[in-house]
This record gives structure tokens, C-alpha cells and sequence, in this order.
């Protein structure tokens, strides 16, 4: 008998296809920027996390080039053995002085730092308390740790209280896991509320600043600065792949908690070290974040002119047009525009692909509803705002029965 362990795949992958939620991949060709080409063809790129357009800045690149001159390409360990350069330990001063933390430390993703702290934080006597939209790393984190997990609605507090009333008191440790900016929506986690109820329930608060490193508080420091929670017992999650235009990973907070983390966290201990061309240009990015603050005042600038021509615009549609579409809320460089069913959302990111724009359509299971997810950057001009809207509009007039 010849039997086929994998034969299973092809049907797995049919029933993809027929839920609509198969995926493919483009490749986005040229340096990163506002504008980019696809295919051969320039279009204005709304799909990026680059949000202050650092990926293809010359002194990230430069930076780059140099560390891989002096070290090579691939820094050959894991940090515990022979995988650390002194780069790695300028990179995590330079995140704890951004953070106005005692201590960082940098892991070779985002997800491996939510994975691995999480993980390495709560074990099978405790509980996690999760917020519904939280990123997949966070949620993994949670089953990785095998503690107990409870969900509570997206940004809801007086759930979490009521969850905490009832359960912390059965588990040894509390953790509870927030996204700062929430990735799919652009919305803000609650922080100052969620810090109250850590703090009257013993838990520790893991805040995942991924979209908001960079981007919030007047030093870029994330949403802990936002909200004026700098300084406070909380453990703070990030990548350096969106606005810090390289790759890697880092947490940030008290010196006990990075030493324990460099000791028990396998997400660190077990994998090869960052790059040294990721790490230096990392750190110039950093740099650049603390130096430069004209460059995300440049993209709070474009996020509110945006925001206040789709507000009118997507209520005119919505009247004028067949399809109902909504500017949801948000409070970051995330703008999502709610748009009927999946079908229609596709559609409305080809049209938008032939206009030459680049504005990805994201679609259950990924979020609860359609909707064409912006990013913006601080590279966008004025006039690749107005040509996003005039193409939306023109979009919007084709009947999408046909
Ligand atoms: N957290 C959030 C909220 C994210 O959006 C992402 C990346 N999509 C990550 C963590 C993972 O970061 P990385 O890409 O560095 O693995």
C-alpha cells in the first residue's frame, strides 16, 4: 500500500479556497517608501508599518552596510553563547533610555518577544486575562504558557474587573495582555484603567506597543507616554519592524524582569541573536525617533488631514453609492474603512489597484467585519492623499453587482 500522510493538505486547502480565506502573496519591488511598485507598476502604498518612512532612509541603510562590514552578515549564536555583539547591548540602552525603562532586551521578533515573555511569566497555576482583538503572538503566548486564559470584550474594564473578581483569587500569578494600538481597528487599549485594575488586583500588565513605538507620546516613546504612564510597574512588548524600518524584537521594564527574561524566557535563549545590519539599523532608527520629532509631528499631520476628508467623504458615499462604508474609530496612523461583505472589499481594493493605490482589503476570519485597512506614513505628500480619495470616490461609483 502506498498511502500519502499529506494527501490531507489538498483538501485542506480547498476548503480554504472555498471560504474565500485563501491568501497569496505580491511582492512589493524598488526601496521601501510612499511609493513603491508593484508588478512593474508605481502605486502609492497604504499597506505599510513603516510608519515614519525609516525602511529606506539612507542612515538606516548606511548603518546597516557598516555593521555588516565589521561583523558580517549573520551573528552566528544565540546571545547566550556566541551570538552577541556589542551592538545588541547599545540597541537595548538605547530602547530602555527611550522608554525611560531600567532595562530592554532585543529578540529576533516581535512575535518570538510576546511568545517568549509571556510564556516565560505565567505557568499552570495562573491566569491570563486577554483582551478579544489582541495580536495571534499575544494569544499564543497564552496557550504556550499553559496557564488558565479568559477573554474579555475588546477594551472592556468593567469585564475585566468582573473576570478579575471572580477568578483572580484561585491563581497563584495574574497576568493581563493588551495591545497598545489594536492593528486591525487603529484604536487605543484603555491603559490607565487597565493599570487600575492590575494594581488593585496584584496582576502584572503587558502592554503590546508594536504600531505605537515611535508613533505615540511626544518622545515616541509609545502609548505608556500617551497616556502618561511612563515610569510605571508594566512590561512593555515591541517590534523594531514598523516604525523602526528594520526587524526584531524587544521588551522593556525593570532590571529583575530583563535578567529574568535573558534566563527563562526560550523565546531569547533559544534562537540566533538579531542580525547585526537588523540591529544597527534598529539603532539608528531609534536615534532618529528621539532626534527627530518633526518627522512624527509630519505624520500626525497626514493622519488628521486623512481622517478629515474620509469622515465627509465616506458619509457622502455611503448616501450617494449602494454600499454603506464607515470610518471606523481610531486614534493612531491605522484608518480602517468598514465596507459591506468580503466580495465587496476585494473588489474595492482591485479598483483601487488599477488606480495605482495600494490599500489592502483585510476580511473574516482576520477581523469581524470587511474593510480596507490604511497605514499611513510620514513620507506621504499632500497631493497622495488627495489621489487616495479621489480614487475611493471613483471607485465607489461602480456598481459591484455587475
Ligand atoms: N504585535 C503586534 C500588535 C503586531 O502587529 C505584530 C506584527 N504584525 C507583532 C506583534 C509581531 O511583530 P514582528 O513582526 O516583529 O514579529
Amino acid at each position: 500500500m502506498t498511502a500519502n500522510p499529506y494527501a490531507w493538505l489538498e483538501s485542506a486547502l480547498t476548503t480554504i479556497h472555498r471560504a474565500d480565506w485563501y491568501r497569496s502573496v505580491q511582492a512589493i519591488e524598488g526601496r521601501s517608501g510612499a511609493v513603491v511598485q508593484i508588478a512593474g507598476q508605481p502605486v502609492l502604498n497604504f499597506g505599510s508599518n513603516d510608519y515614519l518612512g525609516l525602511a529606506g532612509d539612507d542612515r538606516l541603510i548606511q548603518a546597516a552596510l557598516a555593521a555588516t562590514q565589521a561583523y558580517g552578515t549573520g551573528s552566528t549564536g544565540s546571545r547566550l553563547v556566541s551570538g552577541q555583539r556589542a551592538l545588541h547591548e547599545q540597541l537595548e540602552q538605547a530602547i530602555a533610555s527611550l522608554k525611560q525603562t531600567e532595562a530592554a532586551l532585543v529578540f529576533s521578533s516581535g512575535y518570538l518577544a510576546n511568545l517568549g515573555t509571556v510564556s516565560a511569566l505565567v505557568g499552570k497555576r495562573d491566569l491570563i486575562l486577554s483582551d478579544q482583538y489582541n495580536h495571534s503572538s499575544l494569544k499564543q503566548g497564552a496557550v504556550l504558557s499553559g496557564a488558565t486564559v479568559l477573554n474579555y470584550a475588546h477594551c472592556d474594564v468593567v469585564q475585566l474587573q468582573q473576570l478579575l473578581e471572580q477568578h483572580r483569587e484561585r491563581h497563584r500569578r495574574c497576568l493581563l495582555l493588551t495591545d497598545s494600538v489594536f492593528s486591525m481597528d487603529g484604536d487605543l487599549c484603555p491603559l490607565p484603567e487597565l493599570l487600575a485594575l492590575a494594581e488593585t488586583f496584584d496582576a502584572m500588565l503587558l502592554v503590546d506597543e508594536a504600531h505605537a513605538t515611535g508613533v505615540l507620546g511626544t518622545t515616541g516613546a509609545g502609548c505608556v507616554e500617551h497616556f502618561g504612564c511612563t515610569g510605571r510597574a508594566i512590561v512593555q512588548v515591541g517590534t523594531l519592524s514598523k516604525a523602526l524600518g528594520s526587524l526584531g524584537g524587544y521588551v522593556a521594564g525593570s532590571a529583575t524582569l530583563i535578567d529574568y527574561l535573558r534566563n527563562r524566557a526560550a523565546g531569547f535563549i533559544y534562537t540566533t541573536g538579531l542580525s547585526p545590519a537588523d540591529t544597527a539599523a534598529a539603532l539608528a532608527a531609534v536615534t532618529i525617533v528621539q532626534q527627530d520629532p518633526d518627522r512624527r509631528a509630519q505624520l500626525w499631520q497626514n493622519v488628521t488631514q486623512l481622517k478629515q476628508a474620509l469622515q465627509p467623504l465616506s458619509q457622502q458615499l455611503t448616501a450617494t453609492t449602494d454600499t454603506a462604508i464607515t470610518l471606523l474609530p481610531s486614534e493612531s496612523p491605522i484608518l480602517c474603512l468598514q465596507v459591506g461583505s468580503p466580495a465587496i472589499v476585494l473588489h474595492l481594493g482591485t479598483l483601487l489597484r488599477q488606480a495605482g493605490i495600494f490599500a489592502p482589503a483585510i476580511r473574516p476570519p482576520t477581523v469581524p467585519t470587511s474593510r480596507l485597512r490604511l497605514t499611513l506614513m510620514a513620507t506621504h505628500e499632500c497631493k497622495h492623499l488627495q489621489q487616495f480619495t479621489t480614487a475611493l470616490s471613483q471607485a465607489m461609483q461602480v456598481r459591484w453587482d455587475g
